[in-house]
C-alpha cells in the first residue's frame, strides 16, 4: 500500500522535528489551549509537516487533526519558532504557508479521511516521558492504516538501556511490525495471552484508576499497572508487554468522550497484532459520528482473549453503583 510508506515517512520526519524542539525547547514554546491543556511548537509543527506530505500525495483527502492555526496566527513569536523548526526539515517555507497546512487539519469526516494527533501526550512530551505521534487512515468508517511513532519508547519495555524510540505500522490484513526509527529493523509483533499487565494514563484525571483497579484486581493481575502517556499503550499491547487498557472516564467528567486521534492508530496496531478494541459496552468505535466518539463511551483495548472477561468486569464495577453506568 503506498499509503503506508507515505504515513511512515511523515511519521519519521515529525519525530525529528519533536525531538530537535524538546532539545531546544524554551519556555514560550508552550502554550495553554482555551480548555487548560498545553500545545507546543512541537504539536503545530507536526502537523504542518505531516498535514503537508498527505496533502502533497492526496490532495483530495481530507485529515482531521486535532490542531489549528488560530492561536497562532495571533503570535508571531510563536508562529515564527513553528516556522523555524519546519524550515529545519528542509522545507523552505513562508508562515502563511505553515498556518495553511496546519489548516488542512479541519477537513470533514466522510467516506475517506486521515485521522491526526501530532502529539499524543503533549504533558507527557513536556516531561520528557512518553508521547506518540499518531496517523491513521480511515475508509468508510474502518481503520485501514495506522503509524504510531513513540520516540521514547524503548523497543522492549523493561530492558534499562537500548534503543530509545520506535514506531509500530499496522495495515489492514497485513499485521503490525515495528520499525526502528530510521526505519532499518522491522519486526512483527504480536500480542502475548500469557502476560497478565493493565496499562493505563500516567495522567490520573485522564481515566478511572479506581475502577481500573477494582477491574484489575477481579481479572486477578498481580503486577502494578504500567502507566505511561499517550497511544504507546497500544504499542505496548501489541508487542506483548501489557494485555489490557481500560480507559473509561475520570468521575468528575463521567460524559466526557474520546476523541478519534487519539484512537484510531492505536487501535489497528493492537487489532492486527491478533488483540481486539471496543468501547466499555463492547461496541465498535463508531468514526463516523464526529471528532468524538459521540456514540461510544470509554475505551477497552485487550490481547483479544481477556476483552470478555474486561467487559465483565467493567459491567459488575457499574452495577455496584462505583462508577458511571453504562
Ligand atoms: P493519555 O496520555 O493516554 O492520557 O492520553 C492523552 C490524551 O488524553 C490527550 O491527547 C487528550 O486528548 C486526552 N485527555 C485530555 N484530558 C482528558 C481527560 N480529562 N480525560 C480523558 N482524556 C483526556
Ligand atoms: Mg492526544
Amino acid at each position: 500500500m503506498f499509503e503506508r510508506q507515505v504515513a511512515i515517512d511523515a511519521v519519521l520526519q515529525a519525530i525529528q522535528l519533536c525531538q530537535r524542539v524538546q532539545a531546544e525547547m524554551a519556555d514560550s514554546d508552550s502554550v495553554d489551549k482555551s480548555d487548560g491543556s498545553p500545545v507546543t511548537v512541537a504539536d503545530f509543527g507536526s502537523q504542518a509537516i505531516i498535514c503537508r506530505i498527505i496533502s502533497d500525495k492526496f490532495p483530495d483527502d481530507a485529515i482531521v487533526a486535532e490542531e489549528d492555526s488560530q492561536a497562532l496566527r495571533k503570535d508571531s513569536t510563536l508562529l515564527d519558532r513553528v516556522a523555524s523548526f519546519v524550515s529545519q526539515q528542509g522545507e523552505d517555507t513562508s508562515l502563511q504557508a505553515v498556518c495553511d497546512w496546519i489548516d488542512r487539519g479541519r477537513g470533514k469526516i466522510g467516506q475517506r479521511f486521515w485521522t491526526l494527533d501530532p502529539i499524543d501526550g503533549t504533558k507527557g512530551f513536556l516531561r520528557g516521558d512518553q508521547y506518540a505521534i499518531a496517523l491513521a487512515l480511515i475508509v468508510n468508517g474502518v481503520v485501514q492504516l495506522g503509524v504510531l511513532g513513540c520516540p521514547n519508547l524503548r523497543q522492549k519495555w523493561k530492558t534499562a538501556g537500548g534503543e530509545r524510540g520506535c514506531l509500530f505500522a499496522a495495515e489492514r490484513g497485513n499485521g503490525t511490525h515495528m520499525l526502528s526509527l530510521d526505519g532499518r529493523i522491522k519486526e512483527p509483533v504480536r500480542v502475548s495471552h500469557t502476560v497478565h499487565c493493565l496499562a493505563e494514563s500516567f495522567e490520573s484525571a485522564h481515566g478511572d484508576r479506581a475502577a481500573n483497579a477494582s477491574i484489575a484486581r477481579n481479572l486477578k493481575f498481580t503486577e502494578p499497572p504500567i502507566r505511561v502517556d499517550s497511544q504507546a499503550k497500544y504499542g505496548l499491547i501489541a508487542r506483548g508487554e501489557a494485555s489490557v487498557y481500560i480507559r473509561l472516564p475520570h468521575p468528575i467528567t463521567p460524559d466526557r468522550h474520546e476523541c478519534i486521534w487519539d484512537h484510531a492508530a492505536g487501535l489497528i496496531v493492537v487489532e492486527e497484532a491478533g488483540g481486539m478494541v471496543s468501547d466499555a459496552d463492547g461496541k465498535r468505535l463508531d468514526f463516523l459520528q464526529g471528532r468524538r466518539f459521540t456514540a461510544n463511551r470509554g475505551i477497552v483495548a485487550t490481547n483479544g482473549v481477556m476483552h470478555p472477561h474486561v467487559l465483565e468486569g467493567v459491567r459488575l464495577h457499574s452495577n455496584a453503583g462505583s462508577g458511571p453506568p453504562f
